[in-house]
Parts: C-alpha cells; structure tokens; sequence
C-alpha cells in the first residue's frame, strides 16, 4: 500500500505531467486529461514485455497496448504513433513510476542521495 503522502505526490506529480504535456501540446489537452483520468481511478496492469491491460474509461472494458499499439478505435482509426488516451495513460503511469516516492518522506537516505537532494533543490 502505498503512503497518503505518496499518493498526495502522485497527485501533484500528475498535475505537473498533464500541464506540461498539454503546453506542449493543445490540442492534446482534453485526451491528456482522460488520461489522468485512466491513470488514478483505472487499473493498468503489465501482462509482460510491451504487453500492458488498460480498463476502459466506462470501465466496461480492456483495451491491451502492446509494443506501443493499443487496441482502441480512436488508435485504430488514426494509425500508428497515434496518442490514443490508453498510450497516453500508460506513458503517464511510467513516468510516475520512475520518479518514485518523495525525497521529502524518504527515509533512511545515504550521504549520496543528500547530495543529490540538495543538487535538486539548487535548481528549484
Ligand atoms: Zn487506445
């Protein structure tokens, strides 16, 4: 399970993802909410290398990604490379995974990892 506090920064985190993404990208920004949507109330579960179960956003369904190619209308219809909502979700839940828990929260830190910490907040 994870912390309240981690989750509060998934959160966060999230918010941060979608807000940049969608200034990079407008005309993404209603599919890049959907997205987060997916990511915080549906399940996304791996089933192996390049091989992901995203629940559909009615929640009727699985869409399956696999090596980057989902399996919706929206993706069929517009071809490869397109940034379907389940893509989209799956690239946000990665990159969430990836910065992991908080430093703030993190406890039991090396000498190292102060340093980097600091290192980070410098560039705050
Ligand atoms: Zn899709």
């Amino acid at each position: 399970m994870k912390s309240i506090e981690t989750e509060d920064f998934t959160i966060r985190e999230l918010r941060n993802i979608v807000e940049k993404a969608s200034r990079d990208n407008p005309h993404l920004t209603s599919r890049l909410e959907k997205a987060a949507f997916l990511v915080l109330l549906r399940p996304i579960e791996p089933l192996g290398d390049h091989h992901y179960q995203i629940k559909s956003e009615d929640g009727l369904r699985y869409y399956e990604v696999i090596n980057g190619h989902c399996q919706c209308h929206d993706y069929v219809r517009h071809g490869p490379g397109h940034p379907c909502k389940h893509r989209l979700a799956l690239a946000m839940s990665q990159r969430l995974e990836s910065l992991g828990p908080p430093s703030p929260f993190h406890r039991g830190s090396t000498p190292a990892d102060d340093a980097l910490e600091s290192q980070e907040a410098h560039f705050e």
